[in-house]
């Protein structure tokens, strides 16, 4: 690996935003590792798309949820590229329903990939950028971590808590010269949404300012910029990304 490389880890990335964000991370001197659980013919095709730019890519299957995979996972990227200097935690489920319905299991699955799955890849992360002295991590929380939704008890209190991990890994790990920031999506085109009610659909449209749900493309933006040099100096950030929606 030469020296100005940039080593990338992006959990999620078979699709949508995930996705987005391998692209808008993908560039000559940079490798990336696209990491997905179920459907690695579609981490796959995120590769290419990285390849397409110029970087190197790798599918890097992995459960978030598993910390021993993850362990393994973070191991051999250090023993392969010898750094890692971006990791973006995007991958994500959502089990909705109400909360006199909610089962258990959901809400534990829930909580198990969406919040400590973040909290397993950074820990395991974190020990090779202190070494590093440098690194970026990027958590993916929601705005319904902020306005809440019916139905997504689960989800909301996830996301609201990748919030608090963000800025308590922030004040961790100034000292490193690491920055730990999340961003806050609203509504945005991805399979993860494709299969609300249109009636649901068209109530959110009318809440938006700026009258569009968002892209993945329009997260992933704002990851790049969090991950670039640009933003050296923005830590313990929650960036929103949701049209208007809230304006917090
Ligand atoms: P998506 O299309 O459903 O993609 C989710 C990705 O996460 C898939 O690649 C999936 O892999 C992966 N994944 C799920 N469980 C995993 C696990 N245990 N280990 C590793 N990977 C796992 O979702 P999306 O809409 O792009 O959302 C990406 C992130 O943004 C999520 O954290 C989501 O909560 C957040 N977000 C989304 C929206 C939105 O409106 N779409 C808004 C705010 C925040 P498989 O292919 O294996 O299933």
């Amino acid at each position: 690996m030469a020296d100005n490389e940039r080593v990338v880890l992006v959990t999620g990335a078979s699709r949508g935003i995930g996705r987005a964000c391998v692209a808008a991370l993908a560039g000559p001197q940079t490798k990336i590792y696209v990491n997905d659980v179920a459907n690695l013919d579609q981490a796959a095709q995120t590769c290419e798309l990285a390849t397409a730019k110029g970087a190197d890519a790798e599918v890097l299957p992995f459960d978030v949820a598993v910390p021993s995979a993850v362990n393994a996972a973070v191991e051999a990227v250090i023993k392969s590229s010898g750094r890692l200097d971006v990791l973006v935690n995007n991958a994500g489920i959502a089990r909705d329903n109400l909360i006199a319905r909610l089962k258990d299991e959901d809400w534990d699955q829930v909580l198990a990939v969406n919040l400590k799955g973040a909290f397993n890849c950074l820990k395991a992360a974190c020990r090779p950028m202190m070494k590093q002295r440098s690194g970026r991590i990027i958590n993916i929380s929601s705005v319904v971590a902020y306005m809440g939704n019916p139905g997504q008890s689960n989800y909301a209190a996830a996301k609201a808590g990748l919030v608090g991990l963000t800025k308590a890994a922030a004040r961790e790990l100034a000292s490193r010269q690491i920055t730990v920031n999340a961003v806050a999506p609203g509504f945005i085109e991805t399979e993860m949404t494709a299969n609300l009610p249109e009636k649901v659909r068209a109530e959110m449209l009318a809440q938006i300012p700026l009258a569009r749900f968002g892209t993945p493309e329009d997260v992933a933006a704002v990851v790049a910029f969090l991950a670039s040099p640009a933003a050296a100096y923005i830590t313990g950030e929650v960036i929103h990304i949701n049209g208007g929606l809230i304006m917090a």
